[in-house]
């Protein structure tokens, strides 16, 4: 199938789902995971209408900056490596994955300009997947303070890998009650109103608990329908 019948697709389903809770679907950032796909596939997604390209390593991040350079809005949202953060500063719009003090340093160390940032949450407790834990969060939102670079715009999850319904609506939901409780906090450095959850397995469920950006790639870009 072509990205654009995806794509058209995708966006009937999120109306669709906005329409049941009564959210407005403008509210909704749609982010295509372009990792596994070739610079072709990423640009009919371009063409096809979507604005934010996201990608999960450098290497495939400034593959596809060298073809599309400022045109899309960039989010980097897999796990970053604090030697690599250099490599992609000055590229990115959003990095999705704040998750350790370390890289806060370096992020502020190396950006000429404030950088949007999510600070990534492992709200399901799995080990294998990354962030901090749910109840670790607000004080390390505390310890930002210092890095005038770094804005903390929102919070990322991951759900776990299930078909369970109630289980990703449980995870989706303590992670936007998280990004309640950090705004009630009203600091200037972390507005924190973005919440970037939902993968193509479950990014309706995501935008019926509050999701502000979702990050499909499989089911928007993948080549095997
Ligand atoms: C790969 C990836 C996605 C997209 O996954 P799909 O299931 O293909 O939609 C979203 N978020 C992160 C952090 C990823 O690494």
């Amino acid at each position: 199938m072509k990205v654009s019948t995806k794509l058209e697709l995708i966006r009937q389903q999120i109306n669709d789902a906005c329409l049941k809770v009564d959210r407005n679907p403008k509210e909704i950032k749609l982010i295509a995971v372009t990792k596994y796909v070739s610079k072709e596939r990423a640009e009919e997604a371009l063409e096809a209408g979507v604005y934010d390209l996201g990608e999960n390593r450098d290497e495939g991040l400034l593959e596809k900056w060298e073809v599309f350079k400022d045109k899309p809005t960039w989010h980097f949202i897999g796990s970053l490596q604090t030697r690599k953060v250099k490599n992609i500063i000055d590229k990115v719009d959003y990095i999705h994955s704040l998750d350790r003090i370390s890289l806060a340093e370096e992020i502020h160390k190396r950006a000429s300009q404030k950088v949007k940032c999510l600070v990534q949450v492992n709200v399901s407790g799995e080990e294998s997947k990354h962030g901090m834990s749910s109840d670790e969060v607000i004080h390390f939102i505390e310890q930002l303070q210092p890095f005038e670079n770094i804005s903390v715009v929102g919070l990322m999850t991951m759900a776990p890998n299930t078909n369970d319904i109630q289980v990703l609506r449980n995870c989706f939901r303590k992670l936007k009650e998280l990004g309640e409780q950090i705004q009630k906090m009203k600091l200037d450095y972390a507005p924190c109103m973005e919440l970037s959850m939902g993968m193509s397995n479950d990014f309706l469920i995501a935008v019926e608990e509050g999701a502000t950006m979702v990050r499909i790639g499989t089911a928007l870009v993948g080549e095997n329908d």
